[in-house]
């Protein structure tokens, strides 16, 4: 049975039928944090609304960043100082609102002399000014013993020093789920693979939209009184539903990231390295691997959902490893899992895409439609109520968002590693399960469990438990929804990914009802996507490699 924070993939048909038949005060077209958060903050003021995206949910950008609910410290060399400000600021509410999604950790900067560290430490001063900071997250010098203590693989005659300072890491495509299912549980209607096609138009005014739903080809016209366009690097195709020649403001801007075991690259923190061409990287480690990111490329291809990883890209994040580690060489081929995303900057093309500002712009368009562009995932709460402002102006009053209660597993005390004790010793899953649990479900872990206590596959660590919350709590209507962006099965541990598609399909297959030849597809095209996202080790690669099987 679904709860009622619930989004169930099996209940469609009675969401599309609400849709069409209410009217709505908001109506929201795109499902990325930036419309996610929209939604919950109005209904938290008491609106009522309608949140469609054309995809899954969060299969934009938002399942597809460095996953860092970050003050962003190297936006301050940019002297965007309110920037950095309300990001350091906004990385404490969403720890209090969704502590499993706010994870406090260390940021390692390696530091080549003391003169380095102290420049260092200088800005990271001011950041934690600005951010007010509070005594037991201020940054620390670590010293020679610590630091072979906590990175035993950092090279530490070339980097003696090093400065560590707090960030938070998230999981961005379970953030927006748990906003998503935060607005349900107040009454929101939500529904993913719904692209919306048209405007609904009345004496110039925009009064809904039309979508149709990819799985059924029904088509629904949803009456809202304000239309919110947060469709992310898809937000100029949206307005242009709305006036044909609105301008182009988007600068698209590609990044990519790579994991490796951890086994191969042991390290146990978040570090920051310096790139070729001095551009911080972040290498962050969690659970069984750790990631390399970004990179920040101008895109000028237009908005595709899966861009291409090129080798380049791949070899650019791994080039830095050998200068700051002592482990064996790691090359193209030993990436397990890779994901691209492309950031919907504000700005023109000729730009570097460093120099333009992480800002979001809020637009109120010639019909009412109140489009949001730009951003980061971090400043999406304060980024909703300038949403809200503005379709305040269009509503005739201004909703006023009220408490901000826990989301959705956000409802504990204490820190994720006594949470993950606690399930390993009621429900007996093993604690390497129970850590992953616990970061992805948070307080819901338990209730995960309750679903299906079994791997899926002997051996396997995904629960079969995830395979029903995420179809019946979460929405997933296809193997990729459930392993891109539910569990996450594909990003964190992509090698299982492969064992367990089949089992997965298989129970989709029973929860949804799917025909064999529904099933059949549905496991070659997650089979498919994996191959497709590490295409960059066949290309370009020198003979030798290919030839190793
Ligand atoms: P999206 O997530 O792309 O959502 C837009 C949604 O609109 C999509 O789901 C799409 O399907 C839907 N849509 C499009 N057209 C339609 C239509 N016609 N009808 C219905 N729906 C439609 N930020 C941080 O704070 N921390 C980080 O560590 C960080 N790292 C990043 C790393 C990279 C490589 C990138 C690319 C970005 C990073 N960011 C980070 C920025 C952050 O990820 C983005 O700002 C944020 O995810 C954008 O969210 P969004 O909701 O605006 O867009």
């Amino acid at each position: 049975m679904p709860g009622e924070l619930s989004i169930s993939a099996a209940t469609r048909a009675a969401t599309l039928d609400r849709l069409e038949r209410e009217r709505f005060d908001l109506v929201v077209v795109g499902g990325g944090i930036t419309g996610a958060g929209v939604a919950r903050a109005a209904t938290l003021a008491g609106l009522s609304v309608a949140l469609l995206d054309a995809h899954d949910f969060a299969s934009g950008t938002s399942s597809r960043s460095s996953k860092l609910i970050h003050g962003g410290l190297r936006y301050l060399a940019l002297g965007d100082v309110g920037l950095v400000r309300e990001a350091a600021l906004e990385r404490k509410q969403v720890f209090r609102i969704a502590p499993h999604l706010a994870e406090p950790r260390w940021m390692v900067v390696p530091a080549r002399s003391r003169a380095a560290l102290a420049k260092l430490r200088i800005g990271i001063s001011t950041y934690e000014k600005l951010g007010a900071v509070e005594a037991p997250d201020r940054h620390q010098n670590w010293s020679g013993s610590e630091l072979a203590r906590e990175e035993p693989v950092l090279d530490r005659e070339r980097f003696p020093h090093a400065c560590a300072y707090r960030e938070y890491l998230t999981d961005d495509a379970r953030l927006v789920l748990a906003n998503l299912r935060a607005a349900v549980g107040v009454g929101s209607a939500v529904l993913n693979y719904a692209p919306v096609e048209a405007m609904l138009l009345e004496q110039g005014r925009a009064v809904g939209v039309e979508a149709a739903c990819r799985l059924t080809g029904r088509r629904v016209r949803v009456r809202a009184r304000v239309v919110v366009n947060a469709a992310g690097p898809w937000v100029e195709a949206v307005q242009r539903l709305e006036t044909p020649d609105a301008p182009l403001m988007l600068h698209l801007s590609k990044g990519i990231h790579v994991t490796l075991d951890a086994e191969r690259l042991p390290v146990r923190n978040m570090l920051v390295l310096s790139a070729s061409d001095r551009r911080s990287l972040f290498a962050i480690r969690r659970g069984e691997v750790v990631y390399l990111g970004t990179t920040d490329t101008s895109y000028a291809r237009g908005a595709e959902r899966w861009p291409t990883i090129e080798r380049e890209e791949v070899n650019y994040l791994l080039e830095p490893l050998a200068r700051y580690f002592d482990v064996a060489a790691v090359e193209p081929r030993h990436v397990l899992g890779a994901w691209a995303g492309l950031r919907p900057l504000i700005g023109t093309q000729g730009t570097e895409p460093q120099e333009l500002s992480r800002r979001d712009e809020v637009i109120s368009g010639a019909a009412g439609v109140v489009t949001v562009a730009g951003g980061k995932l971090t400043g999406y709460r304060p980024m909703a109520e300038r949403v809200l402002e503005a379709a305040g102006r269009v509503l005739g009053h201004m909703p006023a968002p009220c408490e901000d209660d826990p989301l959705p597993g956000g409802d504990f005390s204490g820190d994720l590693a006594s949470l993950s004790a606690g399930l390993e010793r009621e429900t007996g899953v093993a604690a390497r399960t129970a850590a992953r649990l616990v970061r992805l479900y948070g307080a819901e872990a338990h209730a995960v469990v309750t679903r299906g206590p079994n791997p899926i596959v002997p051996g396997a660590s995904l629960l079969s438990g995830e395979v029903d919350w995420g179809v019946m709590e979460e929405g997933a209507t296809s193997v990729r929804d459930l392993l891109y962006r539910r569990t996450r099965t594909a990003l964190y541990e992509p090698g299982e990914s492969e064992r367990v598609l089949d089992a997965v399909a298989v129970r989709m297959a029973e929860l949804l009802d799917w025909s064999g030849e529904r099933t059949a597809q549905e496991r070659s095209e997650m089979r498919a996507r994996l191959a497709a996202d590490l295409d960059f080790r066949e290309a370009g690669a020198p003979q030798e490699e290919l030839g190793s099987g």
